[in-house]
């Protein structure tokens, strides 16, 4: 069977290096918030382009930290996307803050920077940005928006380490992101983790207290904060993995090329690539680079081309069955008519791209999509 994502196997390649990290830390007799969580933030800030990254302990917590660093909550509105992962949307819910939910491009299925002003009131705080599927969303017009109303860009980079845009990193796009390491990630740790970025060195020394109780020096507590750390096993684990984060994502690239190329099937849409994409132009922008954290082509007959590529041995995901405003938790959202997000949830499918899988493996995906009617 071609499994989706073997984390097994992408970890195994590390193994020696991992068993020596872990060594490390239980010589050093130091188990949080010391000198493993100090280099990785380092050396993720220096891979983001960032002035700062904190740890923290998970991707939600990562954008509830920015959320209540910037003190955003009940009564204030933050822009969102409606065709994203729900935790972006509990970040903001969460802080008592209202998400405002924007449809996407058609094209991208990210949120559709023409859908945003409309949608912005005295109320409005922040526009959230997420890179869903790897793919970086449309930041100059959004910066240009954001600018204009004075609003923060708070970015979801969960699914989008590494990639580029302009010259710049996911991370260094906006006022602040959030990321996580949880292991299906692109970079991903063996259990939660996550990270905020920013060049913002008040936000970042507040997130910093906030993490830790809100204590700025120990045992002094300005903030009534939280307990959201990136322990010293998961930093030393995500220092060894970081150096090979871009050859990971350059195999996810050769994969998806192939699949853009030899997939012909006329009932499946790939996803566009990113620098053909119309708003590349638009953006001004020649360096777009997608990380394909999933491969997403969509089918009408979505759950028979499922069945059929089970049936063929290869394991998928679908990103996402039900989209946030359908969701029981958000009941206020249920009357909301979002066309497009709800037409990509109902056909959506990822396929497998995962960095360990062989050519002969991509061959076999690619025959089986070409071979479905
Ligand atoms: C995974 C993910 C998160 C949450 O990260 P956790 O570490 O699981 O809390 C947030 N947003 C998006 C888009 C994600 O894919």
């Amino acid at each position: 069977m071609i499994r989706f994502l073997d984390l097994k196997a992408i970890n195994e390649r590390h193994r020696a290096e991992m068993d020596a990290a872990v060594k490390r830390v239980l010589d050093s007799g130091w188990y949080l918030l010391g000198k493993e969580c100090e280099a990785f933030e380092r050396e993720f800030a220096a891979y983001c382009g960032t002035r700062h990254a904190i740890g923290c302990a998970n991707g939600l917590d990562a954008l509830k930290l920015i959320i209540r660093a910037y003190g955003f909550g009940p009564g204030d509105e933050i822009i969102a996307p409606a065709n994203t992962y729900i935790a972006s949307l509990i970040s903001i819910s969460a802080n008592g803050a209202t998400p405002i939910l924007v449809e996407p491009d058609p094209a991208t299925y990210l949120i559709d920077p023409a859908k945003i002003e409309e949608k912005i009131t005295p109320r409005t705080k922040a526009i959230m940005v997420v890179h869903l599927y790897g793919r970086t969303c449309e930041m100059a017009a959004i910066g240009a928006i954001a600018a204009k109303h004075a609003l923060k860009v708070i970015e979801d980079c969960a699914q989008a380490h590494g990639a580029r845009h302009d010259g710049r990193r996911a991370g260094n796009l906006g006022d602040a992101a959030g990321f996580s390491f949880y292991p299906g990630k692109n970079l991903g740790c063996l259990g939660d983790g996550g990270a905020v970025t920013t060049n913002d060195d008040e936000l970042a020394t507040r997130i910093r207290a906030l993490r830790n109780y809100g204590s700025d020096v120990k045992y002094h507590f300005p903030y009534r904060g939280t307990n959201s750390r990136l322990d010293e096993v998961q930093a030393a684990w995500l220092r060894v993995k970081l150096p090979y984060l871009d050859a990971d994502n350059a195999r996810r690239d050769e994969i998806a090329a192939r699949y853009c190329r030899e997939i012909t099937n006329p009932a499946i849409t790939l996803p566009v690539r990113q620098d053909r994409q119309p708003s590349a132009a638009v953006d001004g922008n020649r360096h777009l680079s997608n990380v394909w954290h999933v491969f997403p082509v969509r089918a009408a007959q979505r759950d028979a081309f499922q069945a059929h590529l089970t049936e063929c041995g290869i394991q998928t995901v679908i990103h996402y069955p039900i989209p946030p405003h359908r969701q029981p938790a958000y009941t206020e959202w249920h009357a909301l008519s979002l066309p497009i997000t709800e037409v990509i949830h109902d056909t959506i499918i990822s396929l497998p791209i995962s960095p360990v899988m062989t050519d002969d493996e991509v061959s076999e995906v690619i025959a089986a999509v070409n071979e479905w009617k």
